[in-house]
């Protein structure tokens, strides 16, 4: 029985329970939860620009947690905080940061006021064992979180904080330290990476930027294999990606953008099921594919 059935069940049926017993059921009921259990996404962000556009693209973003139920709190691992070792935001009121150049002054007035979670991120800190987790006052959400959460939950009313990438360590080791942070789904945390699946900005064909879905040979070719090895659950070819070719060498030629997905796969449970959305290209090199799990 769903909780909000059991809930209906329970106010229908008080059978001599007292209003007050009642309340005490019900809480006790949405501690144990099972359906508490979050998904998991990734998402392709893209450009910045997608925070105060209207497109497919954020369409999809919406679209993703519409069924969902309400998070706790939002853990994002973003491609945009890179770090020597790894941290989590411990702020209560994490800054917007504007983290690019060149844009129009609007994408500069965008600001994103969720409160930050002191109590998530020491939890966080405290269930990952593989390293020394460091609590971070001073950095914020950068736009790998805000231009993609902004159109998840416009109100702003989720908690929310980040962790950050250390730069030092190999696509397995993250794998491995996203494991640690299972039990944070379990507690109704919707953990977010953001990223893109192929990401190679200096190939970017700007001619092409307006043609749907526009793709490479060589991006198309490595985005699709992604798809079937994670429809394969084969994660540990994915953390490999170096030596899967030069289709991959060409889509990941640095790993900030790709790692935030091994981060994703990694809380990934047996019975859980994937589906892709934004599954497109834009300019050539660079897709927008993103995944939901659970
Ligand atoms: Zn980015």
């Amino acid at each position: 029985m769903r909780r909000k059935d059991f809930v209906k069940y329970l106010t229908l049926f008080p059978l001599g329970l007292k209003a007050m017993q009642i309340k005490e059921l019900k809480s006790l009921v949405h501690a144990f939860d099972p359906s508490d259990q979050m998904p998991i996404l990734f998402f392709g962000h893209g450009s910045p620009m997608n925070a105060i556009e209207e497109n497919e693209f954020v369409e999809g973003f919406r679209n993703s947690v519409k069924d969902i139920p309400s998070p706790k709190a939002i853990l994002c691992i973003s491609a945009h905080w890179e770090t020597r070792g790894t941290f989590v935001t411990a702020m209560e009121t994490p800054k917007t940061i504007h983290d690019f150049g060149g844009f129009p002054p609007e994408l500069y007035q965008v600001q994103y006021p969720a409160p930050g979670s002191p109590e998530w991120a020491m939890e966080t800190k405290q269930i990952i064992t593989q390293t020394s987790v460091g609590l971070n006052y001073d950095w914020g959400l950068d736009h790998g979180t805000w231009s993609v959460v902004k159109h998840l939950y416009p109100q702003a009313d989720v908690p929310i904080f980040q962790l950050s990438l250390d730069y030092t360590q190999s696509p397995i080791y993250h794998f491995e330290l996203a494991r640690q942070m299972a039990e944070l789904r379990q507690k109704g945390v919707l953990i977010i990476g953001s990223g893109n699946m192929v990401h190679n900005l200096r190939l970017l064909d700007w001619n092409n930027m307006q043609t749907d879905d526009f793709a490479f040979d060589w991006a198309r070719e490595a985005n699709e294999k992604m798809k079937t090895l994670i429809l394969q659950n084969d994660f540990k070819s994915l953390t490999q990606y170096q030596s899967l070719g030069k289709a991959f060498q060409m889509s990941i030629p640095t790993p900030e953008h790709f790692l935030p997905l091994l981060y994703i796969l990694a809380l990934k449970k047996e019975q859980d099921s994937i589906s892709f959305f934004n599954d497109k290209a834009v300019a050539g090199s660079l897709t927008m594919t993103s995944v939901k799990i659970g």
